[in-house]
């Protein structure tokens, strides 16, 4: 059949369209997983050649950059349906937060990483230097350990996991965070927990354990040890950073999420 090259460039342009969406929606999905800037964004659209002449409004193919070489602010405005209780919902109302007096000093809001769907959520104490500076959870010394816990020893993927903190933005000289700072984290914490839904968390330290399960009983008589929050098992363990000062204690860690991984293996085969 010949079609009329009208409707050929009109089916082009609505491809073109739908591209753009697809990407915008990528764009949010990464936002929310904190990624905020991106150095630029590529598009190859194989057409035929003859349609890839100059049009009005060009899309250039581009050398692909992975979406975390970042430069650019993104700013992007979820749909409704792809905002409704959902982690880019929880990070739009969170916005450039001044809640507390974190936001001060802070360079990012390190807002949490992972799969949103994650079965299994690790909750830190809040940022350091390291995480301030790149906006993502555990990515400095204490972040390769848990990494080579999740990697190395359960072997999942950090992607695999969803991973994040008490508070958001980094308490100045690494302190712990405190009260009012927690109090006014924490509803956002909640609130990406009731998006991911998962079936386990991991508190990691007492900072963790304390705010999760509002106990003054510390970590070191809780660790191994089922608890629950909210209706989800909870297991607590050391904090990475205290595994650093007190590697004799890393065996005490490996126990407890050798019992983490039993239970998802149970509920994945059950
Ligand atoms: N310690 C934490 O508790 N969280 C991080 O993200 C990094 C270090």
């Amino acid at each position: 059949m010949v079609r009329n090259g009208a409707v050929f460039l009109n089916e082009i342009q609505q491809e073109l369209l739908d591209i753009v969406t697809q990407v915008r929606a990528h764009l949010e999905y990464q936002k929310a997983l904190g990624v905020t800037v991106v150095e630029s964004i590529a598009v190859s659209v194989s057409a035929p050649a003859i349609f890839v002449q100059p049009m009005s409004n060009p899309i250039q193919a581009a050398e692909p950059a992975p979406i975390n070489t970042v430069r650019k602010e993104v700013t992007t405005t979820p749909s409704p349906r792809i905002l409704s209780g959902t982690l880019i919902a929880v990070r739009e109302e969170l916005d450039e937060c001044t809640r507390c007096k974190l936001s001060t000093g802070r360079n990012s809001i390190v807002f949490g990483e992972g799969s949103p769907e994650a079965r299994l959520v690790f909750i830190g104490e809040g940022p350091g230097q390291e995480e301030d500076q790149q906006g993502r959870p555990f990515v400095g010394a204490a972040g390769q350990l848990l990494t080579d816990i999740i990697v190395k020893g359960m072997q999942l993927k950090r992607e695999d996991v969803y991973i994040c903190n008490i508070v958001k933005c980094r308490p100045p000289g690494n302190r712990n965070p405190e009260p009012d700072e927690i109090e006014a984290c924490e509803p956002f914490l909640i609130k990406q927990l009731q998006a991911i839904k998962p079936q386990f968390i991991v508190a990691l330290g007492n900072v963790a354990v304390k705010t999760l399960l509002k106990t003054k009983a510390g970590i070191t008589s809780l660790r191994g040890t089922w608890q629950t929050y909210q209706g989800i098992p909870l297991m607590p363990t050391f904090h990475p950073a205290y595994l650093l000062r007190t590697p004799g204690d890393k065996k005490l860690v490996w126990e407890d999420i050798k019992k983490v991984m039993a239970e998802m293996e149970k509920i994945k085969k059950g």
